[in-house]
């Protein structure tokens, strides 16, 4: 894959597609201007020598410009593959334009809107954390924190090893303590504690989007549509996991999707992954919880065209604190190698 290999894209072929989501939404005039837009975009792209990366959760427009779709780290780490790019627009959140930072310190990294946060990282700081890593140090003293990557990079650089949600069992199973500070999500902090004998200590933030999914929203889906497969996301409640037929980060819900021979899955996360499903696996169906995350929806068409031409929202990050999340980041791919 180069940074250059995407092609135009037609007004009626952007309706084809984006019209299966929502037809008032993607009508023919909003489907003209976004090809405009797109063709700017795919020629700037040339010009600046840039990727785009593309969170699952971001508006299908968004999708239409990416070089890569896929969960934070995934991009993170295919964007280091594409040898001949020198600038990186990150379509997703500020934590995660800041570990493609991280993982490509020499290329430049842009955010669209820097007002796109995230309720779960900013749970945590890290002067908080150094207070309540050294309080339980004196109580634990082999104490290990392990953060998820959903945190800002001066708290991956406090923290021992960094998780994902596809990964976090096995990160807590190979650290080497009995007793792990996991920060920030107490969601994901439960479900790692079923799944493992240490001792989980848990920070108390969660993700609005995915905490406010409730037990009753699921079964209501379950009684009208008897035979729907439940995919849940680990930042969903206890209760609500208890009903899902399989708990996966969401590139494992498009795996999962591909390969089962079911037909109808209701897919308990943000919105936008059900979207990138319809688009990817039309012979299939997929229905949604419907909670979004106003923070992903801060990037827009208009806005990464903005930022591409611009060269705006730049990611800075001190050395030290980029070599410290570098480092909780390589120790997770050890641990769970
Ligand atoms: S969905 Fe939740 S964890 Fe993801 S960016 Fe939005 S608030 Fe943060």
């Amino acid at each position: 894959m180069n940074a250059t290999d995407h092609v135009s894209v037609s007004a009626a072929d952007l309706r084809a597609r984006l019209a299966r989501l929502d037809r008032d939404a993607y009508d023919l005039e909003t489907c003209e201007r976004y090809a405009s837009i797109v063709e700017e975009i795919l020629e700037l792209k040339r010009e600046r020598r840039a990727v785009i990366l593309a969170h699952n959760y971001q508006r299908p427009e968004i999708f239409e410009v990416a070089d890569f779709t896929g969960d934070s780290l995934e991009l993170a780490r295919r964007a280091r593959e594409v040898e001949d790019a020198e600038v990186i627009v990150f379509c997703g959140v500020h934590f995660m334009a800041e570990t493609a930072k991280v993982l490509n310190p020499e290329r430049t990294v842009l955010l669209p809107d820097m007002k796109a946060g995230c309720s779960l990282a900013d749970s945590v700081t890290a002067e908080a954390l150094a207070e309540r890593k050294q309080e339980l140090k004196a109580i634990y003293p082999d104490l290990r924190v392990v953060s998820y990557v959903n945190t800002t990079a001066d708290v991956k650089a406090l923290s021992d090893a960094c998780c994902t949600s596809a990964n976090a069992v096995k990160v807590v199973d190979a650290i080497d303590s009995e007793n792990i500070l996991f920060v920030p999500d107490r969601n994901l902090a439960n479900y790692v504690q079923s799944k493992t004998r240490k001792r989980i200590i848990s920070w108390d933030g969660n993700c609005y989007v995915h905490h406010q999914i409730n037990p009753e929203e699921i079964m209501r889906v379950r009684d009208s549509l008897p035979g729907i497969q439940v995919l849940a996301h680990p930042e969903c409640r206890r209760d609500v996991l208890a009903l899902a037929d399989a708990v996966l980060s969401t590139s494992a819900m498009v795996q999962y999707a591909k390969r089962s021979d079911a037909d109808k899955f209701l897919i308990v996360t943000e919105c936008g992954l059900s979207d990138r499903l319809l688009m990817e696996v039309p012979d299939k169906r997929f229905f949604k919880t419907c909670k979004l995350c106003r923070f992903m929806k801060m990037i827009t068409l208009e806005g990464t065209l903005d930022s591409l031409r611009n060269l705006r929202h730049q990611i800075t990050l001190d050395d030290s604190v980029r070599e410290g999340a570098k480092r909780a980041l390589e120790r997770m791919l050890e641990l769970s190698a």
